[in-house]
């Protein structure tokens, strides 16, 4: 039984504060109206960049990704986030049941907020996706943006950063007025250690073996759907919209 789609009427119901007008609800026929959307895509696909730029136009989904959950949970020291940060003070990577239960901490939060839930670097590999679905969590769709491995590589080598004002440079699609100098405060310009291409090849290398099998996991229940990543921010957004159904 899922623990998202099936509401239960208990005694606590009927002590219910909100009034006695609750009594009288359909309890188990209340319709599931949150879904999940995952996102896909290795690294420098532009999952992020595609979740900021629908976000900012406003729409009805919350955008969940990985890394902020794993600050907010620990932050607020919730259960999960408590136990996170024991295994981050240690140096260790945080566990795949530790993380599900901070994903599942916000699912539980929204259900029954009409709203989609993107999900941003969660699943990461096949044991947290077959968690996801012992929670019972409502996937409607799994959405590969899709971006060659060289176009990748093309990408990331060519960011350039402000160490001091942070500002961010593209040598080909965001260029600076002046080669290597920021326009912003004049500093030399710089690549980050994230984006060297020996880095970026291992990150890829990481995402073929553990988070590339979630495509053909998801292919098999009949929810992926792929689109285009090498298209542009626009194209992309558009062509996402449509495949995750979002409005
Ligand atoms: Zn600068």
């Amino acid at each position: 039984m899922s623990p998202f789609k099936t509401p239960v009427a208990t005694s606590a119901d009927s002590r219910d504060h909100r009034g006695a007008w609750c009594n009288h609800l359909p309890f188990g026929i209340i319709p599931d109206i949150m879904d999940i959307v995952i996102l896909l895509g290795a690294p420098g696909s532009g999952k992020g960049t595609v979740a900021a730029a629908l976000a900012g136009r406003g729409g009805s989904f919350n955008h969940v990704s990985t890394g902020e959950l794993l600050r907010a949970a620990v932050a607020k020291g919730t259960p999960a986030g408590v136990e996170a940060k024991s295994y981050m003070d240690s140096g260790s990577l945080v566990p795949d049941a530790v993380v599900a239960q901070m994903v599942k901490d916000v699912v539980d939060a929204a259900s029954g907020d009409a709203a989609t839930m993107l999900l941003d670097g969660f699943p990461r590999n096949l044991a947290q996706a077959e968690i996801l679905e012992k929670m019972g969590a409502p996937v409607k769709k799994a959405v590969l943006i899709d971006v060659p491995d060289g176009i990748i590589q093309d990408r990331i080598a060519g960011r350039r950063t402000c160490p001091k004002c942070k500002a961010g440079y593209h040598v080909k699609n965001l260029p600076p007025k002046v080669e290597g100098v920021c326009d912003k405060c004049g500093a030399q310009l710089t690549v980050r250690k994230d984006d060297n291409p020996e880095t970026v090849r291992d990150r890829l290398a990481v995402y073929h073996r553990e988070t590339e099998p979630l495509v053909a996991f998801y292919e098999n229940k009949g929810l992926l759907a792929r689109i285009d990543g090498t298209r542009g921010v626009e194209a992309t957004c558009k062509a996402f919209v449509e495949a995750a159904g979002l409005k």
